[in-house]
C-alpha cells in the first residue's frame, strides 16, 4: 500500500496530511482511520481528500471517514464543511445517488419465529419491490404529480396513504428537507424519474432482513432506547437513493458547472471531477434546490419501500403491520449537501456541509434529532455486507471533529471488476444458503460484486469510528434474508 510519506499520525485513528502536501491545498486533510484500515485505503483516497482541501470555503479540515476509497471526484466518505459565504457547493462532493441512505424497521418477531417463512418472505419482497438498473415502480403518478413528490418527500407519501406520521419524525429532517424547487429540474430527469418510485434499484441497493442476537448488542439500554427488547429480534434494513433522477440531477449541474465555475467565478480545482460553483451563486443555489428535490425523492422512495415491506410481512403473518411491531428505528441520509449549525473556533456558525458517503451522527441533547432519542443521540445505520453483517450506532457528544459525521458502511477493498472474475454469484448464492442466509438477486453478475470479501471488514471500520470518538457501537446485526439490486 502506498500511504504517503508525508502523512502524520494524530492520534491512534486521525491521519493528517499537510497543506505542504499540495499546492493550492487550503486546509489540511484528516482521514480517520486505524493504523490497520489506513494501510487497506487506496491511493486515490489521499490524492482526492487533498483536491477537497483546495475547494475554496473549506473549514478546518478535508475528511475522510474509515470506510474511504476512491469515487468521483470526492472520495467516498469524503466530508467537506464550507463556508456558505465564500465557500462553494460541488456535486461530486454529495455524489450521483442523491440521498442515497439506510432505513431500519423493527418487528417484534423472533428469528425462530421467522426461519419457517424466510423463503417466502425473501421472495414475496423480491416480487413486491422492483430491483435492478432501469425498474419503475407500481406508484402509478403524472410527471406533474411527481414534482410534488420531490417537493414534499416523505409528506407526499403521508398524504397517499404510504406513511405512518411517526415514520417523517423517525427520518432524518421529517423525510423532506425544505427549499427543493422542482422547476430548477431538468424535463429529463423528470422523465427518468417519475415511475421509479418506490424501487430499490441496482447493485449494492438492498433490503435485507437481520437478526440482533443477544450476543451482538453492546449497549443494552440504548439498544432498548432504539427498539431491540427482545432477544433474537428481527429488523429489516434497506439502503437505496434517488435512482436516475438524482443520477440525472448531478449530471446536468456538473455540465452546469463546468461551464461558469473557471469563466464566471475564476475558480481552477485540480480534477474536473470536482466541478462546482459559489453557494451563493445563481448556478449554486438553483442546484442546491434541485438537489434537495433528489432528496426528497429518496425519501419517498425509502418511504413507499417500507409501506411494501409492511404489506408483505403482514401478508406472511396475517397479521396487522402495527400488530407485529413494524416501527420505524430511523431513516439516515449518507449521501447530502445541508446547512447546518456547527461551532467553528469557538462560535456556533451555519455552514454547508458535504457528506458522501458518510453518515450525520447527531449526539445526545442535540437539535434536529427526534426527542425520544434526546438521550442516547441519533441512531446511525450502517451497512456492512450481506454475507458479514451490519450495524446501529448512536451519535456522540464527541463528534464535533467531524462535524458529527461518520462512516456509511465498510467501504470497497475490491472493483467490482475483480470481484466478477473472483467470484461466481450463483455458487455465492447456494454457499450462503447454506449458511443461513437466503438471496435473491436480478443479476448472478451483481451479486458476485457483493460479496463480503470484496468489502472492508464492518468490525474493523465500526471500531474505528467508536474508537475516534464519532459513533458509538449498540447492536450488531447479523443478515438471514436479502434482496438485491
Ligand atoms: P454505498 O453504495 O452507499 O457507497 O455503500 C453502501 C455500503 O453498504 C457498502 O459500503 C457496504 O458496506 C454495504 N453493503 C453493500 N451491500 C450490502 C448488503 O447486501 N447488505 C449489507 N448489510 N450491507 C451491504
Ligand atoms: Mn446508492
Ligand atoms: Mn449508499
Amino acid at each position: 500500500m502506498t500511504i504517503p510519506s508525508a502523512i502524520k499520525k494524530i492520534s491512534d485513528t486521525v491521519w493528517e496530511l499537510p497543506t505542504s502536501y499540495k499546492a493550492g491545498m487550503l486546509v489540511p486533510a484528516r482521514i480517520i482511520a486505524t493504523e490497520k484500515l489506513i494501510g487497506t485505503m487506496d491511493a486515490g483516497v489521499f490524492d482526492q481528500v487533498t483536491n477537497v482541501a483546495c475547494l475554496p470555503g473549506i473549514i478546518n479540515y478535508a475528511y475522510c471517514m474509515p470506510d474511504g476509497h476512491w469515487g468521483y471526484g470526492f472520495p467516498i466518505g469524503g466530508v467537506a464543511a464550507m463556508d456558505p459565504e465564500t465557500g462553494v457547493i460541488s456535486p461530486g462532493g454529495i455524489g450521483f445517488d442523491i440521498n442515497c441512505g439506510m432505513r431500519l424497521v423493527l418487528t417484534n418477531l423472533t428469528y425462530d419465529e421467522v426461519k419457517p417463512h424466510l423463503r417466502e418472505l425473501v421472495d414475496a419482497l423480491f416480487y413486491r419491490i422492483p430491483t435492478g438498473v432501469g425498474c419503475t415502480g407500481f406508484v402509478r403518478c403524472s410527471q406533474d404529480e411527481f414534482r410534488n413528490v420531490v417537493e414534499q418527500g416523505s409528506r407526499w407519501c403521508l398524504k397517499h396513504g404510504y406513511a405512518w406520521p411517526e415514520d417523517l419524525e423517525m427520518t432524518e429532517e421529517g423525510g423532506c428537507f425544505p427549499g427543493a424547487d422542482a422547476s430548477k429540474v431538468s424535463h429529463k430527469a423528470i422523465e427518468r424519474g417519475y415511475d421509479q418510485v418506490g424501487t430499490l434499484g441496482s447493485g449494492n441497493h438492498y433490503c435485507e432482513i437481520q437478526v440482533a442476537r443477544p450476543e451482538n448488542i453492546y449497549d443494552e439500554e440504548t439498544a432498548r432506547a432504539f427498539g431491540f427488547t427482545i432477544p433474537n429480534q428481527v429488523a429489516i434494513m434497506f439502503h437505496c437513493g434517488s435512482r436516475g433522477f438524482g443520477h440525472q440531477v448531478a449530471t446536468d449541474y456538473l455540465q452546469i458547472f463546468l461551464g461558469v465555475m473557471e469563466r464566471k467565478y475564476g475558480i481552477k480545482v485540480l480534477d474536473r471531477e470536482l466541478s462546482c460553483a459559489p453557494f451563493h451563486s445563481p448556478e449554486g443555489q438553483d442546484y442546491f434546490a434541485a438537489m434537495k428535490c433528489a432528496v426528497n425523492m429518496a425519501f419517498a422512495n425509502r418511504q413507499v419501500i417500507l409501506h411494501r415491506i409492511r404489506e408483505v410481512f403482514s401478508a406472511v403473518f396475517h397479521k396487522d403491520p402495527e400488530e407485529l411491531g413494524m416501527r420505524m428505528v430511523y431513516d439516515v441520509a449518507h449521501n447530502t449537501a445541508k446547512l447546518e449549525k456547527h461551532t467553528v473556533a469557538g462560535k456556533k456558525r451555519e455552514v454547508l456541509i458535504h457528506r458522501k458517503g458518510s453518515t450525520r451522527a447527531f449526539g445526545p441533547g442535540m437539535e434536529g434529532i427526534p426527542d425520544c432519542y434526546r438521550e442516547t443521540g441519533q441512531p446511525v445505520i450502517i451497512g456492512g455486507s450481506m454475507e458479514t453483517g451490519s450495524y446501529l450506532l448512536a451519535g456522540m457528544k464527541s463528534g464535533a471533529e467531524t462535524f458529527f459525521s461518520t462512516a456509511h458502511g465498510s467501504g470497497r477493498t475490491m472493483s467490482r471488476h475483480q470481484a466478477k472474475k473472483m467470484i461466481r454469484g450463483q455458487k455465492l448464492q447456494r454457499d450462503m444458503e447454506e449458511r443461513g442466509i437466503y438471496v435473491r438477486t436480478d443479476s448472478w453478475g451483481g451479486l458476485a460484486e457483493e460479496a463480503g470479501a470484496a468489502y472492508k471488514d464492518i468490525d474493523d471500520v465500526v471500531a474505528a469510528t467508536e474508537l475516534a470518538g464519532l459513533s458509538k457501537r449498540v447492536v450488531r446485526l447479523v443478515p438471514v434474508g436479502n434482496i438485491k439490486g
